[in-house]
């Protein structure tokens, strides 16, 4: 196999949608967007962007002070996460990583994650745990939604099958030990935090595996089907090549601080508040 790939949440979430966008942007990389953002989109995508880098130099132990921060909105959202600190409450001893990749294997492909903060120490017990922390500024999600997003399957199946890397004598987190916590600006009192267990991540990593059997047989085939699900289309840059202009238009989500395969893919998938 000679196609190997590195998976990322929003790859693996365009071939689920559509092989053909998956196709048209992941590996014949046609340009997306074909026009510019609106000015407020680029604005919003911008200060989220700042914000994160704001607290990976605040977890990297950087003193920040609120007169250095500009832009009035991120001050507003620095003044909520210094009020409403979800990660307060872990021990003194664990271990700050912000701004953290993984790169796991999945059979012929790999899976990649970055995470804005992985935190990982010994709980009462002395048991490893590992504890991903998401910021978001744009709108709030709940929880059951949240469940279901890939983001949130791939952050945890990522460090079940390699959070071992993050840990002395590479000894491995148990499913049970794996938490992802997403806090929202818009809602800071409220942080969600979903648990993992080992049942869910045999389910979860059994179907991450048939989508890269899927993927190989699309490879072998070279067959990269339109989705038969037209809403698809209203999001996708590409309605041109596939003679569905006429779907209509709709505001992709936007990600702030997603990880991109290219210097510009992190514009490509807007999430606004
Ligand atoms: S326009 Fe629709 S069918 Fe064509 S690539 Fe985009 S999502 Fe797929």
């Amino acid at each position: 196999m000679d196609h190997r790939l590195t998976l990322s949440q929003y790859k693996l979430t365009n071939f689920l949608a559509c092989q053909r966008r998956f196709q048209l942007r992941s590996l014949r990389r046609l340009p997306w967007p074909a026009s510019p953002l609106p000015e407020r989109t680029e604005q919003v995508l911008q200060q989220g962007q700042d914000f994160h880098q704001l607290l990976e130099r605040h977890f990297l132990g950087l003193h920040i002070s609120l007169a250095s921060i500009e832009d009035g909105r991120i001050q507003q959202w620095w003044r909520a996460f210094q009020a409403h600190n979800p990660v307060q409450h872990l021990l003194p001893s664990a271990r700050f990583l912000p701004e953290t990749g993984l790169t796991v294997p999945l059979g012929n492909h790999l899976l990649y994650g970055r995470f804005d903060l992985l935190v990982t120490g010994e709980d009462d017990e002395g048991r490893p745990f590992a504890h991903v922390f998401d910021w978001k500024t744009g709108k709030p999600i709940i929880a059951a939604d949240l469940q279901l997003r890939w983001q949130t399957r791939l952050y945890l199946a990522l460090l079940a099958e390699g959070g071992s890397a993050f840990w002395p004598q590479a000894v491995p987190f148990a499913p049970e030990q794996i938490r992802l916590t997403y806090w929202f600006v818009q809602e800071p009192e409220a942080p969600i935090t979903i648990g993992y267990s080992t049942t869910e991540h045999a389910t979860n990593w059994n179907e991450l595996q048939q989508i890269a059997a899927q993927l190989d047989e699309a490879f072998t085939a070279n067959i990269w089907p339109l989705t038969e699900d037209w809403n698809h289309c209203r999001e996708c840059a590409y309605q041109i090549y596939c003679g569905r202009q006429g779907v209509g238009t709709a505001v992709p989500e936007l990600d702030e601080a997603e990880e991109p395969d290219t210097p510009n893919e992190q514009l490509l998938t807007p999430e606004l508040p």
